[in-house]
């Protein structure tokens, strides 16, 4: 049992508040995922988990008992490092016991402790290697082994995966999910990658300057963003963006782009008000060239200027409103830009933001 609750918990270097005040219950066995772009303060908001950065204001409870003030070893954590943090002097068994032993455990039960650890990790064959004699992705799996022979209430991960190329990222990305399953503990993830966050996390933290954008699993995240933030983070390639404006026409409420290209009937919810500037977002998946699929659709008509082919499939691009936009589509049909083509939305997969506080209105 293991749960970690942030209350309030602000951390400033000097003057520069770098974690506004955070509010978020990480639940028991929960995989949790922090996730933004570089210098957001996702190591940060680790590192006062484990003890290695003090708070500036506001409480870390583990398991309800306010750890503030305890330092790290007392805190029953183990980290995974991006760079692995393993001891070149040390065989692969000598790092995993190394913990161990500092805490004074026996031969016989470290023995068996660093076994465990080795065979999950189908890492026995390693054990007598030192790190310069093992691949990247080796390295890691010796450094994640250190962790689990610990035992910790909670796995906190930085980055684990940012060093290696993206095969064995893809690999130890199902090794880590099936890891986290067989120990049933709690961990807390950091990485940049939104793959990474959408295939690992039971919920994401999306993280910005400091500020907590949303939390919620992958797929409410995929739907439903709360803002253009968390909208042009998850999901790749990126969701197009369209400026418009809101028309009010009696009771009925129309998104209309700068250049009436596009006007599609939207929920106010909000109440905003006549000609305020609202952004339309629609994911490269959700633009067809063929209509018979989608229930609701609106049909416009755009030059594709460049395509990119990935074999089976690849992405248009074209512009509106002095913006690119990109649409995913079969191979055969993008053959010799520059093409005029016919493209269709479905109406129920636009999502519309406030252009200017930039949260989702409707
Ligand atoms: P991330 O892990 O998301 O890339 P970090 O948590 O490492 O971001 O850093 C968040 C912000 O805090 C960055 O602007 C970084 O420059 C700053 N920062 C991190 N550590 C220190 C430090 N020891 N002293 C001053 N500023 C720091
Ligand atoms: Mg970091």
């Amino acid at each position: 049992m293991a749960k970690v609750v942030f209350e309030e918990v602000a951390k400033k270097f000097g003057k520069v508040e770098v974690i506004k005040p955070v509010n978020l219950e990480i639940k028991d066995k929960e995989f949790l995922v922090l996730v933004g772009p570089s210098g957001c303060g996702k190591s940060t908001m680790l590192r006062m988990i484990a003890g290695l950065e003090e708070i500036t204001s506001g409480l870390i409870k583990i398991d309800d008992k306010i750890v503030n003030d305890l330092p790290p070893k007392d805190r029953d954590i183990a980290i995974v490092f991006q760079n692995y943090a393993l001891y070149p002097h040390m065989t692969a068994y000598e790092n995993m016991a190394f913990g161990l032993k500092i805490r004074k455990m026996s031969k016989s039960v470290i023995h068996q402790k660093v076994s465990e650890a080795a065979r999950i990790l189908e890492i026995e064959d390693l054990l007598d290697r030192k790190p310069k004699a093992m691949s990247g992705g080796q390295r890691q799996r010796i450094a994640i082994g250190r962790a689990i022979v610990r035992d910790p209430k909670v796995f906190l991960f930085d980055e684990p995966l940012s060093n290696l190329d993206a095969q064995l990222r893809g690999q130890m990305r199902l090794e880590i999910a099936s890891l986290h399953k067989r120990l049933k503990t709690t961990i807390v993830y950091v990485t940049h990658d939104q793959v990474e966050a959408m295939t690992l996390g039971d919920r994401i933290v999306v993280l910005n300057k400091g500020i907590v954008q949303q939390v919620d699993t992958p797929q409410q995240l995929y739907k439903h963003p709360a803002n253009i933030f968390v909208a042009g983070f998850i999901g790749s390639p990126k969701m197009n963006f369209l400026e418009g404006i809101l028309v009010v026409e009696k009771e009925h409420c129309f998104f209309q782009d700068l250049d009436g290209v596009v006007r599609v009937p939207i929920e106010n919810k909000t109440g905003l008000v006549n000609g305020h500037k609202i952004t339309c977002g629609v994911r490269p998946e959700h633009i067809f060239s063929d209509p018979s699929k989608i229930k609701t659709t609106i049909k416009f008509s755009a030059k594709v200027t460049w395509v990119e082919l990935l074999g089976h499939d690849g992405f248009a691009f074209f512009e509106i409103g002095g913006k690119q936009h990109s649409v995913r589509l079969y191979a055969e049909e993008l053959s010799n830009p520059p093409f005029e083509k016919a493209f269709f939305l479905d109406i129920e997969k636009l999502h519309f933001f406030d252009s200017e506080s930039g949260m989702a209105v409707d």
